[in-house]
């Protein structure tokens, strides 16, 4: 069987690999356009900010290398310009040589991944404005800062390459600022998550234009749609990603109106014995709806899968979650599942509640507090959670994904067994204490209302903090009446049974004892603000 692949990177290259793992038989020929195949994306806005300083580190392997161990014909700067799915052949432009040809295939694998959306605002092709996407486009990067070393910066997009490559910049002592046309960084968390970052990297020194669209680079200036303009002597426009797919165009092969290569469970195209996967195609989601996930792990499992599915297999992509995680200097974001607002766009029923937990025993030195926002069924069932917090973060968000990827329930959150001693975790894991939480609320227990709700408290309800006096006096929610929790038995007659009572501490937990104990004696409305003061704060400093 001969079979040709489209794309020599985290796709192509990994199903290439598997598919001679499984035969030794099939003809297996590998085109790149590029000069680079099995290259670490990834790790680029590193090189950049010269954390990786090892130029060989980012190619995993070399054509002649990865061409030996798997017996792979590589050809780079082999560009697949036009598809015949009639005669089953690919036509083949070498940029090299400039010589184009056609090549034969019994099965085609489509791997073309996605390039930088590229706006077509004026100063778009400016020398000092880039994107990047690959080994040359770092390179461009790195000669320019190499020379300036210094200067202003600035990031077209808020989302994981644009944050990453404003680290990455401020790490090489430029001055950075992050033009985002969203209400909030990175896409695919909710803004209460964002708000933690972005106050994070406005402490670090970072500017976020917020809401804020590009009109125009000039060679001094990013202009804006209000009319500002931002000094920059470097610009990175990374406003996202589109399918790599214009060689498909009328090739039969069926494209989304965004162009991504739409698949079947199987990675099937609609044209018999063509495979596409990666960040080219539109993915099967968790929920049953469909959408581009550009990630690597996606890429990597679907490249595994594909090779077994050619070799015979029966197995079915289960879909893809978003799980998806950022440095943000000493501060990680990550995400798993469904978000808030994709929730609400698919019309899916959810409730959500708010931890914050530290990642080990308080008494132990170096504990950080992580936030945690976990989404759910009205039944219980983990839909997704976002966590931003230091140390620690990563692991409960790999525990969180097994949950939402297996479907398990709050209730299964707090049965699992996490490994504990003081340096690492405490004996309730921050997942336990997420489980614990959701799960007073669906027995009942526990009532929360939000920082959004907050505006709708009326002036005969109460606003009841009972966090201590000292922490009141430092600043509280206007309106509020505080009764410190450890005096709320002895001061109960203060408060009328037959009102609201909306309550609430620094993060949660005084609040849920100081309504369980209002419960007990006939207060029949009561409401904890999940989150807290802490995050009610985060959000009021989030301007
Ligand atoms: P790609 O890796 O893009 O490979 C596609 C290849 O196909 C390209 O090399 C391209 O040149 C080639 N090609 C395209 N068209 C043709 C054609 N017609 N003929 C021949 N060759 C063609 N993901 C994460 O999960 N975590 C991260 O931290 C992360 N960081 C990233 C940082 C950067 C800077 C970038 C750019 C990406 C990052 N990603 C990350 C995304 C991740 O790299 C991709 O999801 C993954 O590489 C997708 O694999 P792919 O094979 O679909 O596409």
């Amino acid at each position: 069987m001969k079979i040709l692949v489209v794309g020599g990177v985290a796709g192509g290259a990994g199903v290439c690999a598997r598919l001679r793992r499984n035969s030794e038989q099939f003809q297996i020929i590998m085109f790149e356009k590029g000069e680079y195949i099995s290259f670490a994306n990834c790790g680029l806005p590193y090189y950049i900010g010269d954390v990786i300083t090892d130029k060989c580190a980012l190619q995993i392997q070399t054509p002649q290398g990865f061409g030996k161990r798997f017996n792979v014909d590589v050809r780079t700067f082999s560009e697949v310009v036009e598809l015949d799915t009639t005669l089953k052949r690919v036509k083949v432009y070498n940029h090299q040589t400039q010589v184009e040809y056609w090549e034969s295939y019994d099965k085609l694998i489509l791997s073309p991944g996605a390039k930088p959306i590229t706006p077509k605002f004026a100063g778009a092709d400016l020398a000092h404005v880039f994107t990047l996407r690959n080994i040359p486009d770092t390179y461009k990067i790195k000669e320019f800062t190499d020379k300036q070393k210094t200067g202003t910066a600035v990031v077209i997009g808020g989302g994981y390459i644009g944050i990453e490559m404003a680290e990455n910049l401020q790490h090489l002592g430029y001055q950075v600022q992050i033009v985002e046309a969203n209400t909030h960084l990175i896409a695919s968390i909710d803004l209460e998550v964002a708000a933690h970052l972005q106050n994070y990297l406005r402490e670090r020194g970072l500017k976020l234009f917020l809401k804020s669209r590009v009109t125009e680079i000039t060679p001094e200036f990013v202009c804006l749609e209000n009319g500002e303009k931002i000094a920059a002597d470097l610009v990175i426009m990374s406003i996202g990603v589109q399918a790599d797919t214009g060689f498909l165009k009328n090739s039969g092969v069926a494209l989304n109106a965004l162009g991504q290569i739409i698949v079947d469970a199987n990675l099937r195209t609609n044209v018999q014995d063509v495979y596409a996967l990666g960040d080219a195609v539109e993915h099967l989601c968790f929920t049953g709806a469909k959408r581009n996930i550009p990630l690597a792990s996606p890429a990597n499992r679907q490249a595994r899968l594909l090779a077994d599915i050619i070799c015979g297999s029966k197995q079915q992509y289960p879909g893809s979650q978003g799980t998806a995680i950022l440095k943000a200097f000493d501060l990680v974001v990550a995400v798993t599942g469904e978000s808030e607002e994709s929730l609400q766009q698919n019309k899916i029923n959810y409730l959500k509640s708010y931890t914050y937990s530290a990642n080990h025993a308080r008494y132990y030195p170096g504990a950080s507090t992580m936030f945690i926002k976990l989404l759910y069924t009205p039944t219980g069932v983990v839909l997704g959670a976002q966590i931003v917090g230091g140390t620690g973060v990563d692991k409960r968000i790999d525990v969180l994904a097994s949950a939402v990827r297996h479907q398990l329930t709050v209730q299964e959150l707090t049965e699992l067994e996490l490994a504990y001693a003081p340096p690492f975790n405490s004996a309730k894991d921050p997942v336990n204490m997420a489980g614990y939480v959701a799960e007073n609320v669906l027995l009942g227990k526990s009532k929360f209302f939000y920082p959004e709700d907050l505006a709708r408290v009326q002036t005969t309800d109460i606003l009841l903090d009972v966090r201590s006096k000292s922490e009141y006096q430092q600043g509280h929610l206007s309106a509020a009446i505080n009764i410190p929790l450890d005096d709320l038995r002895g001061r109960i007659a203060e408060l009328e049974p037959h009102k609201k009572i909306f309550i609430y501490c620094a993060v949660g937990l005084r609040g849920y004892i100081a309504q369980r104990i209002l419960q007990q004696n006939g207060f029949i409305e009561t409401y904890n603000l999940s989150g807290g003061y802490e995050l009610y704060s985060v959000l009021a400093s989030n301007k």
